[in-house]
């Protein structure tokens, strides 16, 4: 069994899954690297002691997103001829996967597709991601759908449903694992706030489609929270991409109660989200672990390919318009009755025991187990 994985959210997605192979008596496991994020991906695979067998290194600063994928072809498919895999795993929806799906269907590998079936239903957004989890749909033959309703879109296609099994979504196991080993923030200023109790506003943003004005905008809006609510202090562990930090971050200069840190081992992210009062978000993973945790979340997108937690009532769509992004964070700051409507802890996306059904779903397919019953949310 190998599994290609790329990015952060990747990473932490497939970790569980990763150490429950490792363990497992009749199936071997592969992992792949493409290193499509570098320092994020090291940082996870790290803490999930991790060690990747093959690592194929793409990442360049600023390469389009075709060099990226030429180069996951061309550099994955000698380690497919040199493996000669039973099965591929890929998770999610970035270029690593669109591609390592691809390379494997070409050479006749069976593909498997962990959090399968999210749809948000505009092609253009998110970009490029909506495109890649329907083209790795179609060249998949086991799609492990996180959700009835991620089963639904994929059975809408025309996907046999034979080939789709419910899950539950693994990060939920990742977050359950990494919640229950409380970590010490390595940045002291974290401690200090910890310490200190203050109400904390966590933020986090880097989609795609959001690059330019709308990222602006959203750089705005927290400058003008920020000088709305002195007692509040608003956290931003940046991403990486220099894009997103050239955007956002010149406007909070100055400001003593915006913190802004590196991108933080994925323990310490969870602490923060648990310190949180409210979590203003682009993020698709942190979409599904922070309504775990009790946490109102504002997504800063137009739409989701992940309406659960949506429905449940603890997740927001604001769009980027900057006045919007203000108008919401303020409402939450300043009524309680809004505030806790939206607090309340619901597990849509899982049980913590995703893992084991995708694990025995992989064993089905490859012949050595049965599996389980789907996850029924
Ligand atoms: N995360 C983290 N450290 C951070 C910010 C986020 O470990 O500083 C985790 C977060 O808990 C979630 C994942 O990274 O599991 C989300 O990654 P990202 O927002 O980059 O990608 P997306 O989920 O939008 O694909």
């Amino acid at each position: 069994m190998m599994t290609v994985y790329g990015t952060r959210p990747e990473a932490i997605k497939v970790a569980p899954v990763l150490r429950a192979l490792q363990d497992h008596p009749r199936l071997e496991s592969v992992t792949v690297v493409t290193g499509q994020h570098r320092e994020m991906l090291d940082q996870v695979n790290e803490i999930f002691g991790i060690v990747p067998d093959h690592d194929l290194d793409v990442f360049a600063h600023a390469q389009s997103l075709n060099a990226l994928m030429a180069k996951v072809f061309d550099r994955l498919d000698p380690v497919l001829e040199a493996e000669q895999p039973d099965a591929l795993m890929v998770q999610g929806d970035t270029s690593t996967v669109a591609a390592a799906a691809i390379a494997a269907f070409y050479r006749r590998i069976p593909v498997v597709h962990l959090e399968a079936g999210l749809r948000s239903g505009d092609i253009m957004s998110p970009f490029p991601e909506e495109a890649n989890r329907r083209i790795t749909s179609q060249v998949s033959a086991l799609h492990l759908a996180p959700t009835a309703s991620s089963r639904d879109n994929l059975l809408r296609e025309g996907i046999h449903g034979d080939g789709v099994v419910v899950t539950g979504n693994t990060v939920i196991d990742a977050l359950l694992h990494t919640v229950a080993e409380r970590q010490d923030f390595a940045d002291e200023r974290l401690a200090e706030l910890e310490a200190a109790g203050g109400r904390v506003l966590l933020v986090t943003s880097h989609r795609r489609e959001s690059w330019g004005e709308a990222m602006h905008g959203v750089g705005r809006a927290l400058r003008r929270l920020a000088e709305a609510y002195p007692e509040t202090t608003i956290v931003l562990p940046a991403h990486r991409n220099p894009v997103v930090r050239e955007a956002i971050l010149p406007h909070l200069e100055g400001q003593d109660n915006v913190l802004v840190t590196e991108p933080l081992a994925y323990a310490e992210f969870t602490r923060l989200m648990k310190l949180a009062s409210v979590v203003l978000t682009d993020s698709g993973g942190v979409q599904e672990e922070a309504p775990s945790l009790g946490k109102p979340v504002l997504v800063m997108r137009e739409n989701t390919e992940r309406p659960e937690a949506v429905a449940a009532g603890t997740v927001r769509l604001i769009g980027t318009a900057e006045d919007n992004v203000v108008a919401e964070v303020a409402r939450l700051l300043d009524e309680p009755e809004a505030y806790r409507v939206m607090a309340n802890a619901t597990n849509p996306y899982g049980d913590g025991n995703a893992t084991s059904r995708c694990i025995a779903a992989l064993a089905q397919m490859l012949g050595v187990g049965e599996r389980e019953p789907d996850f029924s949310g």
